[in-house]
């Protein structure tokens, strides 16, 4: 099989580079190791930046999200039983949506697959073969098959653990990793949400209560990354994020049945550059950012975009200057994202090196927060445009 770009992963990098080559009239194949239902049904991130909500619009794909999703014009940030409330339209002009992103990725999915354009699921990529040369060749297993996909291009966007970034030479890319030695503990619970995105910092440690829809809320504790789902009784999730939110007559936060748990290791990496001769590296497989600033898939939505408009270039004109300055284009952006998102990690957990100076520091921040609304402007210009990128 012969195509313009190969994408290896249907996640929200490779499926929004699929449509958005589609627009310039490029053609890909996107090969994805899971099934259909795996991918459909896996829940990660949900909050969108107006950067990601415009290009699922633009793709003409944001029907149901305009529809579905919820407008979130609040953060919320408690410690010491305060709130202090971040009016997100007030303060920069934007908001974000709510809209899972198993949802966008179903979205996605139904509209390639009916327009036929090959998506080809339980096709794992093994080997990059190539990759800095003019014909690079991709190879995989389908349905018990080895084969092979040649292309111009790959689009390694098959998330941290995937094969593309593996493919690079030893020496060519740099690796920046801090690990944090606790996880957060998400349920998924059929019951009304909050009516904001209400972040805790408490001495017990982080809480978040988020939410899906008006009647399925998202919550998550930190926890010890050695931790486990099944180690928490549903009693116990209620009484610690009763707690750590302040609830103290448990009226706030309203119960419900828990039908999905699951656990998010809290990690910061950045893998520079982010390409290597003919292969292009979006999204996980170049990036992770703390879940806190949730802009893990807005990341990967910008990254997608710089790449289509760089492929397209190259495909109309033969020039190849945007699409070797990638890496150098999206760098900065990803830097500032990581910092964001490491800063509110810092900002709202409680961290075991922590002494009792470093635990005053942070409360006393939050308080100089709450005081200032330049500091709070700061925080919430970050929260809801910082994967803006031109197309
Ligand atoms: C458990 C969890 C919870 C998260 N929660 C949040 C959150 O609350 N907020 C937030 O902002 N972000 C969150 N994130 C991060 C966010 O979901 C990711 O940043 C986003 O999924 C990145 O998209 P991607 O397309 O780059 O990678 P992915 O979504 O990981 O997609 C990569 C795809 O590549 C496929 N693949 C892998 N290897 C191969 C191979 N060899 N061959 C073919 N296909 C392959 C995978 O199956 C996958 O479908 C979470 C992540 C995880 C893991």
């Amino acid at each position: 099989m012969k195509t313009q770009v190969a994408i290896i992963g249907a996640g929200p990098a490779g499926l929004f580079l699929a449509h958005l080559l589609k627009r310039h009239g490029i053609e890909s194949v996107v090969l994805e190791a899971r099934s259909r239902e795996y991918v459909e049904a896996r829940v990660r991130a949900g909050v969108l930046e107006s950067g990601t909500i415009d290009t699922l619009n633009n793709l003409g794909l944001g029907e149901r999200m305009m529809r579905e999703g919820l407008v979130d014009n609040g953060l919320d940030m408690r410690f010491r039983g305060r709130t202090i409330h971040l009016d997100l339209p007030g303060l920069t002009g934007r908001s974000v949506k709510i809209y899972g992103q198993q949802e966008v990725v179903k979205d996605l999915i139904g509209a390639r697959l009916a327009e036929g354009d090959p998506l080809i699921f339980e096709a794992e990529v093994v080997r990059i073969e190539g990759a800095d040369t003019a014909s690079p060749r991709v190879h995989y297993r389908h349905q018990g098959e080895a084969r092979t996909l040649d292309c111009t291009f790959v689009a390694g966007c098959d998330g941290f653990h995937g094969v593309s970034r593996a493919a690079v030479p030893e020496g060519v890319i740099t690796t920046y990793t801090r690990n944090y030695d606790f996880a957060w503990l998400g349920v998924l619970v059929k019951a009304p949400p909050l009516p904001d995105m209400t972040y805790t910092n408490h001495d017990r440690g982080f809480a978040l209560c988020s939410r899906r829809s008006m009647s399925i809320s998202r919550l998550y504790l930190q926890v010890h990354a050695s931790d486990r789902p099944e180690n928490w009784s549903d009693a116990q999730i209620w009484d610690e994020l009763h707690t750590r939110v302040f609830d103290a007559d448990r009226t706030e936060i309203k119960e419900g049945e828990i039908f999905q748990r699951d656990m998010a290791q809290l990690r910061a990496f950045i893998a520079s550059p982010m390409q290597y001769g003919n292969l292009f590296l979006a999204g996980d497989a170049v990036h992770i950012v703390p879940p806190t600033g949730a802009k893990g898939m807005n990341m990967a939505v910008a990254d997608a975009r710089v790449l289509a408009r760089g492929m397209a270039a190259y495909f109309s004109n033969g020039s190849r200057a945007a699409l070797d300055r990638y890496s150098e284009e999206c760098g900065l952006r990803v830097w500032k994202t990581i910092r964001y998102s490491a800063y509110m990690t810092g900002l709202l957990h409680r961290f075991s090196e922590h002494s009792e100076f470093d635990r005053g520091m942070q409360l006393t921040e939050l308080e100089f927060i709450s005081q200032s609304e330049a500091a709070q402007r700061t925080i919430a210009e970050q929260y809801v445009k910082l994967s803006d990128v031109a197309d």
